[in-house]
């Protein structure tokens, strides 16, 4: 049993103030391989305090200064890159090869990309050529960082890396289900030597420590990953101090798919949403197909998911592991009953264990069709292996069923008309869309419309969102 009951507070490993022991589950066989600790009031102002004090000296740091901790980090990050693998390996359940060439490279590729961005910011200039006007990027100050578990470590870079490239400090709050990967990450920010209380980690849940952050008067902006749920929570939990807030929320990705898509768009459709156990936020769950192709669509869909399979994350190979946790696996397996008992076609996998596999949160890739979009299964956030697939005439027809959610996080298309592309591209309400399952580069800005969300991270808008922007006149 690994015991991770320190916090990473003012530079050190320390005890919580009391003791609140939570076993960390490992969802291949429902063991408990690692006891945290969930932190308290006096842990979370401890950190708050260690972070106001070291803020009155990062802020004045050089740009110049921040990117060569930066640098370093990234060295020790490839150093200990296998570490990295393994722990997110066991936390999430993830295949060792998915969790070495995309969890743990997601980290590496944000720590590379924000140097870059990085080392082209201008934190000051003129207004324009002729004014007598300046403006000045400062950082924010003190920052609360809250974390999923279900990209661990490329939730947590796309939040610690900014913030301390911006010059602000903060206290993360990793996900209490996987907070293995946080707490290496916090081992590595120790060894880079950054200095003390710039970066603070206490373990928690929600509604202790996560809304002790979003609460607490001397942070000045809390950035969350998660869902919906709590994200609304933790708007009204900030509103009194007046905090900003940067939601990164829930997904119900739509994928039209046209007569003239290319010719392995559904299968490949299939492999994005069943990848990491169908736990993404941007993950294609539901696939439009135009009514003329249905049949044949329905048959590749059905025999790529048949073809994916699922077993231990200690074998090797492009399988997937189980979901997460119990709570979700019950949550997936009822929405998995909804869809049946709400009149949809279950055309491949089901609420049964996968074939000897008796213990552990596995789920077979599942898929249903001819869904509408009122069913329970069209409308809320799966996160499990699931994809329902909804028939339709026009494109008009398409793009109303893909922005009739409450979601707008990514969105995706496929056909080889690169003018109807970018005609639909530019009607679907989301922060992404993908055509032809092209990925986004890194440095784009990543995040959502209407209830995914309101912030940008990644790249430049990454950047910005730890920033103040302040306008000084009478410059010359
Ligand atoms: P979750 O909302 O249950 O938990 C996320 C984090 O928030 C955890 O650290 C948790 O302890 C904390 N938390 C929970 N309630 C809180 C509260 N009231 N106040 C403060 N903190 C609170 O989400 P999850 O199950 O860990 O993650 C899955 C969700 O994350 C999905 O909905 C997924 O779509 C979303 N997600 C979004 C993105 C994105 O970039 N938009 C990326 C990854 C995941």
């Amino acid at each position: 049993m690994l015991d991770k009951k320190k916090f990473y507070i003012d530079g050190e490993w320390v005890n919580p103030y009391k003791k609140n022991d939570c076993e960390v589950i490992n969802p291949c066989n429902e063991d408990p391989f690692a006891i945290i600790s969930l932190g308290s009031k006096e842990d979370t102002d401890l950190a708050v305090k260690a972070a106001k004090t070291a803020f009155k000296s990062w802020k004045e740091t050089t740009k110049e200064e921040r990117i060569e901790y930066l640098e370093k980090l990234l060295s020790i990050y490839k150093k200990r890159f296998g570490e990295m693998a393994k722990a997110i390996s066991l936390e999430m359940g993830a295949p060792m090869d998915w969790s070495t060439n995309v969890q743990t490279a997601s980290g590496q590729a944000h720590l590379e990309d924000f140097i870059l961005r990085l080392k082209d910011f201008k934190f000051d200039k003129h207004f324009d050529e002729k004014s007598n006007n300046h403006i000045y990027y400062e950082p924010i100050g003190i920052c609360g960082l809250i974390t999923p578990w279900n990209w661990p470590i490329n939730q947590i870079a796309l939040k610690v890396i900014p913030a301390f490239a911006t010059g602000c400090t903060m206290i993360l709050k990793p996900s209490e289900i996987a907070p293995v990967s946080g707490m290496l990450f916090a081992e590595m920010i120790d060894e880079v030597g950054f200095p003390k209380g710039v970066f603070n980690l206490v373990n928690g849940d929600g509604v202790g420590v996560g809304s002790q952050l979003s609460s607490h008067p001397d942070i000045d902006m809390v950035s969350f990953t998660g869902s919906t749920r709590a994200g609304r929570l933790i708007s009204k939990n900030a509103a009194d101090t007046i905090k900003r807030v940067c939601l990164e929320l829930g997904g119900k990705g739509g994928n039209i798919v046209f007569a003239d898509s290319y010719k392995n768009a559904v299968r490949d459709g299939i492999r994005n949403v069943m990848s990491n156990s169908g736990q993404s936020c941007d993950a294609p769950t539901r696939m439009l197909v135009e009514k003329s192709i249905y049949e044949r669509a329905v048959k590749d869909a059905v025999d790529e998911a048949n073809k994916i399979y699922v077993d231990q994350a200690s074998k090797k190979g492009d399988h997937i592991g189980p979901v997460i946790s119990k709570t979700q696996y019950d949550k997936i397996i009822s929405l998995i009953e909804s869809g049946i008992s709400e009149g949809a076609t279950l055309a491949a996998g089901g609420p049964e264990l996968p074939n000897g596999l008796n213990k552990g949160y596995f789920i077979k890739p599942t898929i249903f069709t001819d869904v509408t979009n009122e069913m329970r299964i069209a409308k809320e956030e799966i996160f499990g292996p699931v994809l329902s697939i909804i028939p339709f005439d026009t494109e008009e027809e398409a793009i109303n069923i893909v922005n009739d959610t409450s979601y707008g996080l990514g969105n995706y298309l496929q056909t080889e008309d690169k003018i109807k592309a970018h005609r639909v591209a530019q009607k679907l309400r989301s922060g992404c869309v993908y055509i032809n399952g092209n990925a986004a580069d890194a440095g784009t800005p990543f995040g959502g419309y209407k209830q995914s969300g309101n912030g940008r991270e990644g790249g430049v808008w990454g950047l910005e969102e730890y920033l103040e922007v302040k306008t000084v006149t009478g410059w010359k």
